[in-house]
């Protein structure tokens, strides 16, 4: 524990709990903090509501949790850091925060300053209004086409199959009210994928529209193989389809090979035995193999994930709160 925790409790931090925690995952972001910080202690100086603002450093590697800490001696009042053992993802970090998290109100938004602070406000609206859940969509996204692409497709596809309707998942400037939180932090689940659980579970759910960034400072931590992984998750927490979608495909190449068989039958019977063709016949193996190969990773992606869960092992460690009590 960080020295600030032994320090005498000041009158400002014996209030009761706050209504609004703000949640941020900061993995290596240390170029971005100071920056995020001035901007939040504005954004939350100008609510004039009680808040607490969460921040979990996800085995950061830079000085990113030196700096967290320089936060909570510098407003004491309102920040709190969750200290990780390791690295553990996005998604874990977000859930850490939530189960330290004690407002009513509960907001995520990323630390590179790609969502604006000054958009909370908004969100907490429209929970004032009586929703659940409010999500948001990038007004005119800063991403490369390389990034903004993919991520169409995805939510296409996503929708199909999950059925979970969200209008751009990839943005973390979400709200929550207390009860659905509470929901996804019991859910126990460890390859997740927040927003979707969320919109899940929400009973009144809404969108708003909210501006978008360029990361202020360093490069995504996502890469196309972790986006790919992440988006796994998001199918085979939410939908048996890929499994289902494969079975349908196994009758149909199943169906089509009896009809070969027939035709070969009747052909070895009323012409004679054939013998050329051998690299159609490659080519056709060739693509059934690679269907069967799919296949078994499609399983695998869920039998990895029950195994996973089954082990019932912790989520995540954490070392330390820091925050002044
Ligand atoms: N993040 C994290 N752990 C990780 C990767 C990312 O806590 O393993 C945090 C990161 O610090 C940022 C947010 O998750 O606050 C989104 O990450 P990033 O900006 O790299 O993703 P992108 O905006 O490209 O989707
Ligand atoms: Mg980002």
């Amino acid at each position: 524990m960080s020295d600030a925790t032994i320090t005498e409790p000041d009158a400002k931090t014996l209030q009761s709990a706050p209504e609004i925690s703000i949640v941020i995952p900061v993995y290596n972001e240390a170029q971005n903090l100071p920056l995020l910080f001035e901007r939040l202690c504005a954004v939350v100086d100008r609510m004039g509501r009680p808040c607490e603002v969460v921040f979990t450093d996800d085995g950061s590697k830079d000085n990113s949790l030196e700096i967290l800490k320089g936060f909570v001696t510098k407003r004491p009042d309102i920040i709190r850091v969750v200290e990780f053992d390791r690295n553990y993802g996005q998604h874990m970090a977000v859930m850490a925060g939530f189960e330290t998290a004690r407002g009513e109100i509960i907001v995520t938004l990323d630390a590179d300053l790609q969502n604006p602070p000054e958009e909370i406000p908004k969100l907490v609206a429209e929970i004032d209004a009586g929703h659940d859940v409010v999500g948001s969509y990038r007004r005119n996204r800063q991403d490369s086409v390389f990034r903004t692409l993919p991520s169409r497709i995805v939510n296409l596809v996503r929708e199909r199959i999950t059925g979970i309707k969200m209008r751009d998942q990839g943005c973390m400037l979400r709200a929550y009210r207390r009860s659905i939180v509470r929901i996804i932090v019991e859910s126990g689940e460890t390859s997740t994928f927040i927003p979707a659980m969320a919109q899940f579970y929400a009973e009144r759910p809404s969108e708003v529209e909210v501006e978008h960034a360029a990361r202020h400072a360093g490069v995504s931590n996502y890469n196309l193989y972790k986006l790919i992984r992440l988006n796994f998750d998001l199918m085979t927490g939410f939908s048996l389809v890929p499994l289902q979608l494969f079975t349908m495909v196994g009758m149909v190449v199943s169906g089509a090979s009896l009809l070969l068989v027939v035709y070969m039958l009747l052909r070895r019977l009323f012409i004679g035995p054939e013998a050329e063709g051998i690299f159609t016949l490659f080519t056709i193996l060739f693509f059934l193999l690679g269907v069967v190969i799919t296949g078994l990773g499609i399983v695998g992606e869920y039998v990895g994930r029950i195994y996973q869960q089954i082990r019932a092992r912790a989520r995540f460690r954490i070392r330390a709160i820091h925050e002044k009590r």
